[in-house]
């Protein structure tokens, strides 16, 4: 399809097949909303968006893309004790940040407060609705229970003058919370508990992030959201399955206002491994000082994945490809890593850094001398060129890439061996100098001059590839290395007496202090997403600062030494 695309700044393209697609292409082809697609996304402004939400994200603005529709930001604000204006801006961006434009559809459900209170009065004159006095807790006992019908309350045949005055007066601020609330009469016997006279308002002396000290009773979720779907003329509101049995009542509110019908479509809540995907429990984690934030890039947060390296497209094409189903299931956390590997392939530019120094002397090469070497920037993608990479006689090459004693299957350096040093020249090793405790503190080597640039003229092959750094140019920097934030396929799992907490895992962060990087990442920008050769994708983070960059790894590669010795030289 190629219709025009007002909802969003990607190029038009036909979405991934799924069962809502399916009902959007048969309501269009008889003819449902005229041709409308209208969808919304409804966030709470009480936390920071997550991977979860992504996918909603994706879903809305993507279906509406797809077929020349539009996509409403909605903010679902009848809540004024949880919400915040922090969380309403973090949220606007992190939609954007995703790649989506709801353009001058930007919307509040408390823009509705007063539509919503003139058709609860409506209601009350139908008898559709009463004023109970019962208490919290008694509407509890009354509800009754999934095999027995709940009981009726006292106060649901109040005269319609006698509801229409205490519900002015709620409204007047004459009561103190919790004392009254305003319910729809529909059916205590029902088997669908949210039919059994569900809450409509309750009264809430609290200032709100936008209409201020105007309100002190509040809309139920429930009575709030399709109503402002209708006001909004959404065509399909998307939402996940544990609104399932909260559809009836979508309807019967709908229904008994008599106002435009959209229609509510559940799909499954996106679940990861290891992973936590609900606002109050990372509010948690931030509130305890568990991570440094909601963008602490452990967290599951949209602002977390970005500050850790994650791209829009990798999280959109992730997002695309798990589709949806009409039952809960959870993704492998390596499922969302590999769309961001494969992302960060094409765009990442390759840069050399070691990790844990081990210094190399190269005996005969001269002192004082320094070469430039031609290192490419992305082999997979040419237009990103090439850089000048510095090398001289003494090296750092990764610990774990020196083996005194080798066993059989390790390839790299070692005494007696030689390797292939990554866009310079072939070493081998001559010997190593040891520090008091017997440990390895330097190596030393020679170097084959003809093999300038990786390759041997008279054709001889070494097993394994190395990269390294030149040490009087190298900066320093800080790598913090990241593990999942919890050790439990599913961090709800624990023994009784026990919270979510007591899955954390409590290496998920290691921070490496001395990190040696080429000299071209001594000012790295923040944001900047990098390759380090053989190690894996990083970013660079907002608290760099000149001189001392500090990175966050984003994902491991799964390109290994073994595999890059198997390419053999690079790609061109
Ligand atoms: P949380 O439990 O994290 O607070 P929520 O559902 O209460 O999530 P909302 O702000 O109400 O959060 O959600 C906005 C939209 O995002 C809703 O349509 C909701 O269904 C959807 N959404 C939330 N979490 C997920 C998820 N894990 N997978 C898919 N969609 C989600
Ligand atoms: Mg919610």
């Amino acid at each position: 399809m190629t219709t025009p695309n007002p909802g969003t700044n990607q190029e038009p393209a036909a979405g991934p097949s799924n069962f809502i697609r399916d009902i959007i292409l048969e309501d269009l082809k008889t003819n449902k909303y005229q041709g409308r697609v209208h969808t919304r996304f409804p966030p709470e402004p009480n936390g920071y968006l997550h991977i979860g939400h992504a996918k909603s994200i994706c879903l809305n603005f993507g279906l509406a893309a797809e077929f020349g529709g539009k996509t409403n930001l909605r903010f679902d604000d009848t809540n004024p004790t949880k919400e915040e204006t922090e969380y309403v801006d973090s949220i606007m961006d992190s939609v954007r940040w995703l790649g989506f434009d709801w353009e001058d559809r930007l919307f509040y459900a408390s823009d509705y407060f007063q539509q919503l209170y003139d058709w609860a009065v409506k209601m009350i004159h139908e008898g559709k609705a009463f004023v109970c006095d019962l208490s919290a807790d008694e509407i509890r006992q009354y509800r009754g229970t999934p095999t027995e019908p709940g009981r009726e309350s006292p106060y649901r045949n109040r005269s319609v003058e006698e509801n229409l005055d205490l519900f002015a007066r709620m409204k007047a601020g004459e009561f103190p919370d919790g004392s009254r609330t305003l319910r729809a009469k529909i059916d205590m016997a029902s088997p669908n508990f949210n039919l059994r006279d569900p809450i409509m308002y309750r009264i809430v002396h609290a200032e709100h992030h936008r209409t201020g000290n105007e309100w002190c009773i509040y809309p139920m979720y429930d009575y709030a959201h399709g109503q402002s779907d209708s006001i909004e003329r959404i065509t399909h509101s998307i939402c996940t399955l544990e609104f399932e049995d909260h559809r009836p009542l979508y309807d019967w509110y709908i229904e008994a206002l008599g106002i435009y019908h959209p229609q509510q479509i559940e799909f499954d809540r996106l679940n990861i491994t290891y992973t936590l995907l609900s606002k109050r429990k990372l509010l948690q984690l931030v509130q305890d000082g568990h991570v440094t934030g909601w963008d602490d890039p452990r967290m599951p947060t949209l602002v977390g994945i970005r500050r850790r390296g994650y791209t829009p497209e990798a999280m959109r094409n992730f997002c695309n490809a798990i589709g949806l189903s009409k039952t809960n299931g959870i993704i492998e956390l390596g499922r969302l890593e590999y769309f961001v590997r494969e992302d960060l392939n094409k765009r990442a530019q390759r840069v050399m850094a070691v990790l844990r120094p081990l210094k190399v002397v190269i005996d005969n090469y001269p002192e004082g001398e320094v070469e430039e070497m031609d290192a490419i920037n992305n082999p997979e993608d040419a237009s990103a060129g090439s850089r000048k990479v510095p090398f001289s006689r003494e090296l750092y090459i990764e610990q774990e890439d020196f083996r005194e004693d080798p066993p059989k299957e390790f390839f790299r350096l070692s005494p007696g061996r030689e390797v292939r040093l990554r866009y310079g020249y072939f070493i081998k090793c001559t010997g190593v100098v040891k520090n008091d405790a017997g440990e390895v503190i330097e190596v030393h080597c020679t170097y084959d001059p003809a093999t300038r640039g990786g390759n041997a003229p008279d054709g001889r092959k070494v097993k394994a590839t190395i990269h390294w750094v030149s040490a009087a140019q190298a900066v320093s920097g800080e790598v913090r290395m990241y593990d999942t934030l919890f050790l439990k396929e599913d961090p709800n799992q624990v023994e009784e007496g026990q919270d979510f907490t007591a899955n954390l895992n409590p290496k998920s962060l290691e921070v490496i202090t001395n990190a040696k990087l080429e000299p071209s990442l001594a000012n790295a920008e923040p944001g900047a997403r990098l390759q380090f050769e053989r190690i894996g994708y990083f970013s660079v983070d907002v608290d760099s600062k000149p001189g001392y960059p500090v990175f966050n790894r984003t994902v491991a590669l799964k390109d290994t030494w073994a595999k890059i010795e198997k390419r053999g030289t690079p790609k061109k």
